[in-house]
């Protein structure tokens, strides 16, 4: 199957109902990417990501070349014979990773010099390498490398960070181009980001730039790196803007299961955040009436199902009580079913927002959610 996109219907908010098809499937857009970091989404197999309705998901590109290494996973036959995942997979340019986890030690217009947080070895990643690993896991999207930069950052430092991340974008280009016939997956797309900051001008010009260098799909990056929640809507709004309206967009990082419609109402098609995962270990459990910290000594002798509305197997399973016993004795099902809870319900959340952008009716679905989250616990 070629990479291929279609926008089926625009709701008046400009959210956009669609269809993404890629070498490893067809994916219905809007669509929530759960965070596979290292090869796995931790705590659920890939078996129950199937079951779940998971069509794509993430790979980090940082963390699996520091381990076990792009070249190996090659010669094992791409990311997703290693893993056995029959879906799509799009795998970040190792960017985000490097500027906020590895020991940096300097950049460069070449690229990031860096010490791995694993065992301190030191690593060059340039745009060329970026796309050599990802040419070598053969995700079915990939992201050029770009500058990510912390939250606030002035005009020049964002501004700086825009012209680098444009002259990554075409030295990407040209690696992803000039090196195909080594790539493990033949139907691979290359993916843009629009930098920026929280400089609405500069999130133009950067959308602009990259445009004219043609993409098959635009990444907002960047966003929720600590700026309010109305301001990330609004720079993704203006970038969205300049975007061409037949490609995916997708936004980076993001975020909040209230905050996800918000989102979608900016045009924007692809999210991925690690939220669902990561706080489920830490009992941190998302439901319709808002979170839930499942360590909490209320839910002791509390026979309800975690969330009423919710029917992922967990909620139609397993009692509080049993959930909070599990978290406060550390037992490993304890992630594991905090975790199929929270990715189940992210996959809902944007289930029935398609269903609400069929039927032109994303406003009420936003308000009625936002209402129940508002409400609290019934
Ligand atoms: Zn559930």
């Amino acid at each position: 199957m070629d990479f291929h996109f279609e926008v089926l219907k625009t709701d008046p908010t400009g959210a956009r109902l669609g269809r993404l098809t890629t070498p490893h499937g067809v994916i219905d857009t809007p669509a929530f990417m759960p965070v596979g970091t290292a090869g796995t989404v931790k705590g659920l197999t890939q078996q129950v990501l199937t079951e779940l309705g998971v069509q794509i998901l993430l790979g980090n590109t940082y963390h699996l070349y520091l381990r076990p290494g792009h070249e190996r996973i090659r010669l094992l036959g791409g990311l997703h014979k290693f893993m056995s995942w029959p879906g799509a997979i799009l795998t970040d340019s190792g960017g985000f990773q490097v500027f906020s986890l590895a020991d940096l030690r300097k950049i460069t217009d070449d690229g990031v010099v860096f010490r791995s947080h694993l065992d301190g070895s030191e690593h060059f990643l340039t745009p060329e390498k970026s796309i050599e690993i990802q040419q070598a896991l053969g995700s079915d999207i990939a992201m050029v490398f770009d500058e990510c930069i912390e939250y606030p950052a002035d005009r020049s430092r964002a501004a700086g960070a825009v012209k680098r991340t444009t002259e990554w974008a075409r030295r990407c280009r040209e690696q992803f181009r000039t090196n195909a016939d080594a790539a493990t997956n033949s139907g691979q797309a290359l993916f843009a980001i629009v930098q920026g900051g929280a400089h609405a001008d500069l999130r133009r010009d950067s959308a602009r730039h990259l445009v004219f260098l043609d993409f098959p799909g635009y990444a907002v990056g960047g966003i929720a790196v600590g700026e309010p929640h109305a301001l990330s809507c609004e720079m993704v709004a203006v970038a969205a803007g300049e975007l061409p309206k037949d490609r995916p967009r997708y936004v980076m990082g993001v975020g909040f299961p209230e905050q996800i419609a918000d989102y979608v109402r900016c045009g924007v098609d692809m999210m991925d955040c690690v939220l669902p995962t990561r706080n489920a270990r830490n009992g941190c459990l998302f439901t319709s009436t808002g979170r839930v910290n499942i360590g909490n000594a209320i839910y002791t002798d509390d026979p309800r199902p975690l969330d009423e509305r919710c029917s992922c197997m967990v909620c139609r399973t397993y009692s509080r009580a049993y959930l909070r016993h599990l978290f406060q004795a550390n037992e490993i099902l304890a992630s594991i079913l905090n975790s199929h809870h929270n990715v189940a319900f992210f996959l809902d959340i944007m289930g029935k927002i398609r269903q609400a952008i069929a039927f032109g009716e994303l406003a009420e679905f936003s308000s009625e959610f936002q209402a129940r989250i508002e409400a609290g616990e019934s």
